[in-house]
């Protein structure tokens, strides 16, 4: 059954082309353009009496606000990564929900590596260094990095972008090594192979973080974990704020127990935890995993293909609800 005229509250601002195509769906749209996502109380007025709900991760929808919205019918999520949602609390109430993957997965898997980069080479903090103008000479045992050449490669989380950060590797001549709660079979993952997460952390060069945040992998890397680990190594988290326990991971970077770090995703963003801001051994970049105006524009218009599928009175095609 097609649903005629509904309401869609736009909780980020996104581009005019994809709210275009909504209102020319037939959406009557309720959309916001301030530089913050809505928040809390904030969305729920925002979204009162509204049918459907397009967000980013940067709006946690939880199951008190979904109280407070009876007439909503649909969440459509911009981004894969999903806890911003409480999924449990929405099925109970009969709200669908979507995500969008794959549209993502190479451009997130470029800045794994644009962040392994940075950090092994050190490429923020000597250009802090340049700019402050200590730059006097040339010192040849000056900025000493890592080899990304050659070295060993963990990923934690070969899914869809841990399986395009592996690809990569293949050109640098890494020997890669991956751990999943399940081995994936071998001929689904050519020169890759799967350990235990502790031989990962003690025998990886570099490890990307790749998982999904949810209860099983809170703190995932912790101060056990990250006493597992090389001092020289390079730990670059793209996963999600809360995988990491970013204090423990401060500690580790300033006292020397680690060599260096990437971070795209922190517990309680935007408000980093101090230790880390104060981490000049850590590249630092604001959630930026999928920020390119072509993956960005494909996740919003993914998300808007799943509202008119719910429109239309299908299966929406990226639920995660069922
Ligand atoms: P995916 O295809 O579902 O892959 C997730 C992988 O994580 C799976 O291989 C899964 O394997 C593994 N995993 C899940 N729980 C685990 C655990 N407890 N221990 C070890 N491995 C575990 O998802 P994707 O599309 O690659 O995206 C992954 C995540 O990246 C998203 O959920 C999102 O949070 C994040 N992300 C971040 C950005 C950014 O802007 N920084 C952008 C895109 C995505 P098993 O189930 O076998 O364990």
């Amino acid at each position: 059954m097609t649903v005629s005229s509904p309401r869609v509250a736009v909780c980020a601002r996104v581009f005019p082309e994809s709210l275009a195509t909504l209102e020319a769906a037939g959406f009557s749209v309720h959309a916001h353009h301030g530089d913050s996502a809505l928040q809390g109380d904030q969305l729920v007025a925002w979204a009162n009496g509204a049918d459907a709900l397009l967000v980013s991760a940067s709006s946690r929808v939880d199951a008190a606000m979904l109280d407070q919205l009876p007439t909503l019918k649909v969440i459509a999520n911009i981004g894969v990564g999903y806890n911003n949602i409480d999924v449990a609390a929405a099925t109970a109430r009969g709200i669908a929900v979507s995500n969008t993957p794959d549209v993502l997965t190479e451009t997130t898997a470029d800045l794994a590596w644009a962040l392994m980069f940075a950090a092994a080479r050190r490429i923020s903090e000597s250009e802090r260094w340049l700019r402050d103008g200590q730059w006097k000479s040339m010192a040849l045992d000056g900025w000493l990095g890592v080899d990304i050449q050659g070295s060993t490669l963990g990923i934690i989380g070969m899914g869809r972008i841990g399986g395009a950060v592996a690809r990569r590797a293949m050109g640098f001549g890494m020997r890669v090594l991956y751990h999943n709660r399940t081995a994936l079979p071998a001929e689904d993952t050519p020169g890759v192979t799967w350990v235990e997460k502790e031989t990962l952390l003690k025998e990886a060069d570099h490890v990307i973080l790749v998982v999904p945040y949810s209860p099983a992998t809170h703190h995932l890397i912790g101060a056990n974990e990250l006493a597992l680990m090389k001092p020289t190594a390079v730990l670059v988290n793209i996963a999600r704020g809360g995988v990491v326990d970013d204090v423990a991971l401060a500690h580790a970077l300033q006292s020397g127990q680690l060599g260096a770090a990437g971070v795209d995703v922190f517990e309680n963003e935007p408000n980093i935890a101090k230790e880390l801001l104060a981490a000049p051994n850590a590249v630092l970049t604001p959630h930026i995993g999928s920020a390119t105006k072509r993956t960005r524009l494909g996740m919003v218009d993914l998300a808007v293909t799943n509202l008119l599928d719910w429109q239309a009175g299908n299966a929406l095609r990226n639920s995660v609800n069922g």
